[in-house]
């Protein structure tokens, strides 16, 4: 069994685009189901060598949700069956409540998580990923997905805690 690692976040973070970096090409597609599964999304990665399993999920709702149908989704799939979750935010627009939200749920559960801190474009890194630490999920990784920036030193963090 290859590690599975899954891809959650508020729609628009660039888990999909980050899906893409890690599966590279279309080749790497294993499945896509939607309708009963809602996007979930599997694909094989190669992370410096080692193949890992890795889901994209299609988006957890809204901003004036509650917490039940912000996880109640397949996300809370996609999170069980996962051995690392990538926890996806947006440095552009900030942290946000449904961000809280995700987090207080992933504190809850056993499992390792890394917070992909993405978009971080041109700008400082310390100073756009800082607001993100009242997270309390420990380190953040910061990419800019679009041009595959940290996605290296993402892999290495995740081969390190796998
Ligand atoms: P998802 O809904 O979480 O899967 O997000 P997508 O991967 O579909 O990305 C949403 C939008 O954000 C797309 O227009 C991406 O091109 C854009 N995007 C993704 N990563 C970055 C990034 O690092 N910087 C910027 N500026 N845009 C990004
Ligand atoms: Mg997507």
């Amino acid at each position: 069994m290859l590690p599975v690692i899954a891809l959650v976040g508020r729609p628009n973070v660039g888990k999909s685009t980050l899906f893409n970096q890690f599966t590279r090409s279309r080749d790497a597609l294993v499945a896509d189901f939607s309708g009963l599964t809602r996007d979930r999304k599997y694909g094989e990665a190669n992370l410096l060598g080692r193949k890992c399993m890795i889901v994209d999920t299609g988006g957890l709702s809204g901003e004036d949700e509650g917490i039940d149908s912000v996880m109640a989704s397949q996300s809370l799939a996609a999170i069980d069956e996962a051995d690392l979750v990538l926890f996806v935010v947006d440095c552009r627009a900030g942290l946000t409540s449904t961000d809280q939200m995700i987090a207080n749920h992933l504190r809850k559960q056993s499992k390792k998580v890394l917070v992909v801190a993405n978009k971080i474009d041109g700008n400082n890194h310390d100073v756009v990923v800082a607001p993100f630490y009242e997270l309390a999920l420990g380190e953040l990784h910061p990419t800019t997905a679009t041009h595959g920036r940290g996605v290296r030193s993402l892999m290495q963090a995740i081969l390190d805690v796998l």
